[in-house]
């Protein structure tokens, strides 16, 4: 127990150093939210580990000088604008809030999770592989620690995820990239902060609504009415947005690529494959129409399936708890993520396709450290990869990648 509790205070030493070097010359890097009076600001403190809320500040200075003074681990600030924002909860005054969407590698089912993430129940200490379940199969609880790892493959998921929803929030809500933000969270995901007059004052129970259209929560093809005998309605895009033209759209890309397996995979009967596969070109000929399409062979329960697999693939996988909460603290743009050592940083929307977070969000770009690593898979820092490592002595490493293992708790610093 001892043991642990140094190596664990050695290592935040060696962090702490690293990141309060980066908030003393790189403050520039702070993107200032606006009406920065109004935030409340949060901090974890990197030296004592203890959350600090409820404080703000009068101008972007005053925080940059704070955080140079403090070193904390993880910087946050309120999706609400407060008349006192450093007020307890109640006396705070509510005056708006940014509507605010997280989507991080958590809530998305990869196939990479269950072999990078673990969590362990916190009542039982039941243990498992992939993201953490509701409840603990064992004694039911709900709270879990977990270890989970920023991969590659998860990120591309999570950006995919970014996508859908940039684009239902363009298409379908018709808001302009000039009241968009996108931002690489700084560890698994991607966040996207929408500031308008227009949603300045919804409360709780309207973004639970505007959640649950963009997760499609129970959307059925039947409810739609897309479905009848032998038949399917297609909705063109260019006459309509919203759900119906999505599923259009996503009807004729999916059989043009689909095969047998893929096809299988959604439970259609096989006579039903078959014939979907034998008359692919006649079919997507069909449905270039619009309209009530005769489709004889595909039956009211078939498209129901298909259409509902789509609509699962075309909804974005936000973190529903985050839009809701309308007095949310997220993570400031600039600061450090404690988890990693990355930077949260922006994306324009139209350059999110080519943006590798593992690039642009290394935030130490000079000097080496040399560590001793306990277990890491492969990973990327840059344009190098690293590891896979087990029990590693005197490995040295460009601080970026240093920092990342002693971030993640995988490795220690050789003094
Ligand atoms: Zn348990
Ligand atoms: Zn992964």
């Amino acid at each position: 127990m001892h043991v642990a509790e140094e190596i664990g205070l050695a290592r935040s030493i060696q962090v702490q150093e690293r990141f309060s070097e980066y908030y003393r010359k790189h403050s520039v890097n702070i993107i200032p939210p606006s009406l920065i009076r109004q935030r409340e600001f949060g901090f974890i403190l990197l030296r004592e580990g203890i959350m600090l809320r409820h404080k703000s500040f009068g101008n972007l200075g005053a925080l940059r000088s704070f955080l140079a003074s403090t070193t904390p681990s993880d910087v946050y600030y309120s999706s609400a604008y407060y008349e006192k924002p450093e007020a307890g909860m109640k006396e705070k005054g509510w005056v708006g809030a940014d509507l605010v969407f997280d989507i991080d590698a958590d809530h998305i089912p990869t196939p990479c999770n269950k072999v990078h993430d673990r969590w362990i129940c916190s009542n039982c200490g039941f243990a498992g592989l992939g993201a953490c379940p509701d409840k603990c199969p064992s004694c039911e609880g709900a709270r879990f620690d977990s270890n989970t790892w920023t991969c590659e493959a998860c990120l591309e998921s999570a950006k995919d995820e970014t996508r859908k929803l940039l684009r239902i929030l363009t298409e379908d809500f018709g808001l302009g990239d000039d009241e968009l933000s996108v931002y690489y969270s700084g560890n698994r995901g991607y966040h996207v902060h929408v500031e308008s007059k227009s949603i300045h004052l919804l409360d709780s129970t309207t973004r639970k609504e505007i959640a649950d259209y963009i997760i499609g929560l129970g959307f059925t093809a039947e409810l739609h009415g897309l479905t009848g005998k032998d038949r399917i309605m297609i909705e063109p895009l260019s006459e309509r947005t919203g759900w119906r033209a999505r599923i259009a759209s996503g009807i004729k890309e999916f059989l043009t690529q689909a095969n047998n397996r893929d096809l299988e995979k959604l439970g259609l009967a096989k006579n039903v494959i078959d014939f979907l596969i034998k008359n692919k070109q006649i079919i997507l000929g069909r449905l270039s129409g619009k309209g009530w399409i005769d489709v004889k062979g595909v039956g009211a329960k078939s498209w129901s399936k298909i259409i509902d697999w789509i609509a699962d693939r075309q909804a974005s996988k936000i973190d529903t708890v985050v839009t809701t909460d309308i007095h949310r603290l997220i993570r400031l743009g600039g600061s450090l993520h404690g988890k990693t050592g990355f930077k949260k940083v922006e994306v324009s929307v139209s350059s999110l396709d080519q943006f590798d977070p593992l690039k642009e969000a290394v935030a130490f770009r000079d000097g080496q450290m040399i560590v001793d690593i306990t277990e890491a898979p492969k990973f990327r820092v840059g344009y190098t990869h690293y590891g896979p490592f087990k029990n590693v002595s005197h490995k040295e490493l460009p601080t970026a990648a240093a920092v990342f293992l002693l971030c993640k708790g995988a490795a220690q610093v050789v003094e």
